[in-house]
């Protein structure tokens, strides 16, 4: 199951208005895997071997539910449920069945989608840091972005090498913009809280009106079910 990055998909989801372009661009990847786990992938050999290894965490579990196609969810986690079946132990030896524990404690925490997922992020904060060496245009477009949630904006940093000879201005100018934008967002909280005080009754809230959602985002991420 590779995985191709796109990056108009990046220049794309960087001029949208949102707290972070990267949370925007993982709905769409993990949308992707979502759609292959249910269509041809479950056909692949390799596939169903790691569905058997890892399985889904329980969010994906939940996504693949949701979605039309349950024989195809039902075949992998039957095929999951084979591989840790030898895992549960029927013994009277107690030092032997708490064997099981650490495994069965991590059984559900596992997930080929969530692996998945995770290696195309990668793949796009290397090629992002590639197009700030490349393409002076998407300087621009990064400058005039609104920051990323604090997730993204650290792995973005972790991967920083990837620019180059422009790492150093890349950390930069990730630094200034993730700054510039925490503090509009701030000011945009103080005057969502201002305006409870009597006196601003009749000050016009505009953008602040959403300013708890928006810093949630940049907190934690954009919450998608
Ligand atoms: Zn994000
Ligand atoms: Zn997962």
């Amino acid at each position: 199951m590779a995985y191709h990055i796109d990056t108009g998909l990046i220049k794309e989801k960087f001029k949208v208005d949102t707290e972070c372009p990267l949370c925007e661009i993982k709905k769409i990847v993990e949308e992707q895997f979502l759609h292959e786990f249910l269509n041809d992938a479950v056909m692949e050999d390799n596939t169903r071997i790691k569905v058997g290894k890892k399985g889904f965490c329980a969010r994906h579990f939940d996504m693949l539910f949701s979605r039309q196609n349950k024989l195809s969810i039902a075949l992998q986690i039957g095929t999951r449920v084979d591989n840790l079946m030898p895992e549960i132990t029927d013994t009277r030896n107690v030092k032997s069945a708490l064997k099981q524990v650490k495994t069965l404690e991590n059984a559900s925490k596992t997930c080929v989608v969530c692996d998945l997922v995770e290696e195309s992020m990668v793949k796009y904060y290397k090629t992002i840091a590639q197009m700030f060496q490349r393409e002076p245009n998407f300087i621009k477009t990064l400058v005039s972005s609104k920051g990323f949630c604090l997730h993204h904006y650290s792995e973005l940093l972790k991967y920083s090498k990837s620019a180059g000879f422009f790492a150093k201005e890349y950390v930069h100018v990730l630094g200034s913009t993730q700054k510039r934008n925490m503090e509009r967002l701030q000011g945009e909280l103080k005057k969502f809280c201002d305006k409870h005080d009597y006196r601003n009754a009749l000050e016009p809230l505009g953008s602040a009106e959403t300013a708890l959602p928006r810093m949630r985002e940049k907190l934690y991420g954009k919450k998608y079910d």
